[in-house]
């Protein structure tokens, strides 16, 4: 266990370079890994997708390979059998690239405490480029987290209910 968390953070650490700004490629494309959790976020995610709420408008897609990626997007408490996953996938970014964390879970790893079988959040773990906290964020709140990245404001959402953000960096 000790070792694949080793190898785990020497491997992000190296390669924790910042986000960078707006640049050549837009948008900007998220590839997203699931590494636990309910899967709540993950749905939260897709609804995003689904175009309701303008995302790509944003600037913003999601990649369907890391190697086509910019952003590596974690939901989920990270799991020692999904460590090596989100490993391989941040080796086949291109840089420079950087870390989102969408729900506790990703963060600190919320409702799923450490165990044998779940290392927790990627907090103290990796670098992390931006944290969107909830459990979980609504699609509006993780679209406001995004745009924050840029000091942007979100477009008003076509989904009545959607709302407020509480994201940090
Ligand atoms: S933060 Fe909440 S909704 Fe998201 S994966 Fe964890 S338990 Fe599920």
């Amino acid at each position: 266990m000790g070792l694949i968390r080793a190898v785990f953070d020497a491997s992000f650490r190296q390669g924790s370079a910042r986000l960078k700004p707006v640049g050549p490629r837009w948008p900007l494309l998220l590839f997203h890994v699931d590494t636990g959790g309910c899967g709540g976020c993950g749905m939260e995610l897709e609804a995003l997708a689904a175009g309701g709420y303008d995302m790509q408008g944003a600037g913003f897609g999601f990649a369907s390979t890391p190697q086509g990626a910019d952003v590596l997007l974690i939901t989920g408490a990270l799991t020692y059998a999904m460590a090596p996953v989100l490993e391989a996938a941040w080796k086949a970014m291109p840089t420079p690239k950087g870390v989102i964390c969408v729900g506790n879970c990703a963060i600190d790893g919320g409702l799923f405490p450490e165990n044998y079988t779940i290392m927790g959040g990627l907090n103290r773990k990796v670098h992390i480029n931006l944290r969107i906290k909830g459990c979980p964020p609504t699609p509006q709140e993780v679209l406001d987290g995004l745009c924050s990245l840029f000091g942007q404001r979100a477009p008003a959402a076509a989904y009545a209910g959607a709302s407020s953000s509480s994201t940090s960096s």
